[in-house]
């Protein structure tokens, strides 16, 4: 067993010949498709000729699928950030690659220009079934297509009104510091060290950033204001109808899931309220601070080791389906986890999976529960991407609202394998950071919907906010699903300064709806354990249909309200036990 990555099941070295024979052979593929299909329309005329113009697209993605050059050095960076060399060629093939993947894009526009009696002439054609889905989701993204010319002109103004606003909040947020007992911290560090701290440094400090915050507020008031605007402008030249159509349209859910969504969540904030009730109880802290909600209570020191969390893994993907347990061996064996702390490595946890290549784990193990957990759920975006290759390079690609389905699932069994054997005290303490990052994934990201939109309809509506304002509206809606047991300050809302997820329009939702999906798909396998071979269908169902249908075909509904509330259910009988615990 292996605790390093190979990459040399990439690449020999960074000056391995074959780099540069493998970026000729990507660029190559697609100049000869463009050569073939640009200026020659005809393969638009009949079925047949469609038929085996996606034959070849199909088989363009196959030859570049997974960008081998680049995934490479990408990964020496991931190991060691100061890969001066590998940071240079990262610079040069992605310049490369988008020039060569920009000659193919006249493909995809062309199909979304066909008449919409030809549309529906091909999506019921037989003869092309197998391309169905694909074409279903270019046909309705093209309705918001502009002409090329257009497309264009706002694909190049996009840097200048919407990334080098975000890029140039970034730039100021990193160069910000902090005084934390008299050592001056970048801000990103200071916020993380919050949750770990004593009652009274931990307000201290939160107080420090927040001043920090506002006090660069003046040029976020600017860039929020500069960057809704930009997207209201778009939107309506594109005819979106909500601010949040583009983004559900693009993770390939309906409105109307979405809709209910929010709703369920947010008429079930009083779940939220309870544990923050509780966990008042449990720190023995009344009102808590904003400062204090992320705080978890320390566990009982369990030593998980690597070998022991593998093991135990491995154990448990195995009572489930041998083929998760072997997808887990062979990484391992292979060389594809790299497991422990570097200096100079990323921090944090991934899976990277991509078409034709092996799917790669970066770990960051330090033998506590989290890390055992962690393993677990990065194992589940390994087991999800590697079942979905099946599909093919059209379709293996899962959706982001259902990214976190897998990996939350099976982080939550492993979880639980490990909460049966704790005593009293552990258990309050492992129940309780659990149902916390529940909160915090399901009704933390709603509020932060809400609030999005409520700004984002706010500056439609009134040309712009000023920071005062928009960090009004942050209290507002952090106050709601937090509850009474909570108090959140005025200087509280200026987190909208460096949360970055806002700037990524109404992604938040995707976690919460992830989260849902996930424990809807646990309850039932708790239940029932042969689910599992229902739960397989999901994970080897990549992208081939939306997440909607695919739910569907497996017995599950995600798009009735109903739906969602059986999901929160779950977390209300969470902290019901908590409760029982603590009482
Ligand atoms: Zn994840």
């Amino acid at each position: 067993m292996k605790v390093k990555w190979n990459l040399s099941l990439l690449y020999k070295s960074s000056r391995d010949r074959n780099v540069e024979r493998d970026m000729r052979a990507i660029e190559r593929a697609y100049s000869n498709f463009e050569r073939q299909y640009k200026s020659n329309k005809s393969y638009l005329k009949t079925e047949t000729s469609t038929y085996r113009a996606l034959c070849d697209y199909e088989k363009l993605l196959k030859k570049v699928a997974g960008i081998k050059p680049y995934r490479y050095f990408d990964f020496r960076m991931e190991l060691d950030s100061n890969d001066k060399y590998a940071d240079s060629m990262i610079n040069k093939l992605s310049e490369r690659i988008s020039r060569a993947s920009n000659r193919v894009l006249f493909f995809e526009i062309a199909l979304g220009q066909l008449d919409e009696q030809t549309k529906t002439r091909l999506l019921k054609s037989r003869h092309l079934a197998k391309f169905r889905y694909f074409l279903e989701v270019r046909f309705e993204q093209s309705r918001h297509d502009l002409s090329e010319c257009e497309e264009r002109i706002l694909s190049l103004k996009s840097l200048t009104s919407k990334s080098l606003w975000v890029r140039g909040a970034e730039k100021m947020l990193n160069s910000q510091t902090v005084n934390h007992n008299g050592k001056s911290l970048p801000l990103s560090e200071a916020s993380n060290l919050v949750p770990s701290l004593r009652t009274m440094p931990r307000r201290n400090l939160q107080k420090h950033i927040n001043e920090k915050l506002k006090s660069i507020s003046d040029f976020s008031e600017s860039e929020m204001n500069a960057i809704i605007l930009d997207k209201k402008i778009d939107d309506s030249l594109r005819k979106f109808d909500e601010p949040y159509s583009q983004t559900v349209l693009n993770y390939e859910n309906s409105k109307q899931t979405v809709t209910n969504l929010v709703k369920a969540v947010s008429d079930g904030f009083g779940i939220s309220h309870r544990f923050y009730r509780i966990k008042s109880k449990i720190l023995k802290l009344k009102p808590l601070h904003y400062a204090d909600r992320a705080v978890l209570v320390n566990s009982a020191k369990n030593e998980y080791s690597y070998v022991e969390s593998y093991n135990r893994l491995y154990r448990i993907l195995k009572a489930m389906d041998s083929r998760y347990a072997e997808i887990l061996s062979n990484a391992a064996v292979n060389g594809q986890i790299d497991v422990y702390p570097k200096k100079c490595k990323s921090g944090g946890a991934f899976c990277a999976g991509t078409s034709g290549l092996p799917t790669f784990v970066l770990l960051n193990h330090v033998n506590d529960l989290r890390s055992f957990t962690t393993l677990a759920h990065e194992i589940g975006h390994a087991i999800h991407t590697e079942r979905s290759k099946q599909q093919g390079v059209m379709y293996e690609h899962y959706t982001t609202s259902v990214a976190e389905v897998a990996s939350t699932f099976f982080e939550a069994v492993a979880l639980d394998a490990v909460i049966s054997e704790l005593g009293e005290r552990e258990k309050i303490a492992v129940l309780h950071n659990k149902i916390q990052e529940d909160i915090a994934t399901v009704f933390r990201q709603v509020a932060a919907f809400n609030f999005e939109l409520e700004l984002h309809n706010s500056v439609r509506d009134r040309g712009m906010l000023s920071r005062g304002e928009m960090a009004k509206l942050l209290v507002k809606h952090m106050r709601k699903y937090l509850g009474k047991s909570v108090q959140v300050s005025d200087l509280d809302g200026y987190a909208f300064v460096s949360w970055s997820h806002f700037r990524r329009f109404f992604y938040v939702y995707s976690y919460a709806y992830g989260q849902l999906v996930s424990r809807a798909l646990y309850e039932r396998y708790k239940k029932d354990d042969s689910f599992i071979e229902q739960i397989d269908k999901f994970l080897s169902a990549g992208g081939s249909d939306t997440p909607e249908n695919i739910f569907k075909s497996i017995g599950i509904d995600t798009s009735s309200a109903a739906f969602f509330k059986e999901g929160l259910k779950v977390i209300d009988t969470d902290i019901k036990e908590l409760e029982m615990l603590v009482k």
